[in-house]
């Protein structure tokens, strides 16, 4: 069935890459890029990379090493036209704790994205914000799950020990609006090839 409306589908490998900078960071903010394309109405994200150079706080990102992001934007602006896919917006979390929402574009994060978005001459993007919550000493078994909201997806898994409960939202941004698009996870059927 074809979607009326766009809606942002996240690949499991995206995912994943998300999910391992949450466990890495922990209480802190993580951030990175998404990588993708837009297909008609839709923003199919297949891959994610986390700022490594970045510095994180439990409320803020910043570039941390500006001329490493820099060399990230030149080459993907110069792939960017004979690459199926680049650089289509970032995602980014917020600790639980710290804030009074769930999930939200907060000023701050629409200033930054802004700003980035002129360094990598992109018109519209989209941003991916997670809540993320930490428990430890939880008794969730390990194990992923997903649960499908109408637009927001919450997925939360665990090592058996510390749970993650993960909310995702997705947005549309260019430099004057920012609206809520549907967010859902695109599972890839995997055939084994035959010899
Ligand atoms: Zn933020």
């Amino acid at each position: 069935m074809e979607e009326l409306e766009g809606i942002v589908q996240l690949a499991g490998g995206a995912w994943r890459n998300i999910k391992r900078n949450i466990i890495e960071q922990r209480k802190k903010e993580s951030m990175g890029d998404l990588i993708g394309k837009k297909i008609r109405l839709n923003y199919r994200i297949i891959n994610s990379y986390p700022w490594v150079n970045a510095e994180t706080t439990p409320t803020g990102v910043g570039y941390g090493n500006e001329s490493a992001r820099k060399r990230i934007i030149k080459m993907d602006r110069a792939e960017r036209e004979i690459e199926d896919h680049s650089i289509i917006g970032c995602y980014h979390t917020h600790v639980y704790e710290r804030i009074d929402k769930r999930v939200y574009m907060a000023k701050e994060d629409k200033i930054l994205l802004r700003g980035l978005m002129k360094n990598y001459k992109l018109e519209e993007t989209v941003q991916i914000i997670g809540t993320v919550k930490i428990k430890d000493n939880s008794k969730r078994k390990s194990g992923e799950k997903t649960t499908q909201y109408k637009n927001k997806l919450r997925i939360t898994f665990s090592d058996n020990s510390t749970s993650y409960d993960v909310i995702l939202a997705a947005y549309i941004l260019n430099q004057k609006l920012c609206e809520k698009i549907p967010i859902k996870r695109r599972y890839v059927r995997v055939v084994a090839k035959k010899e």
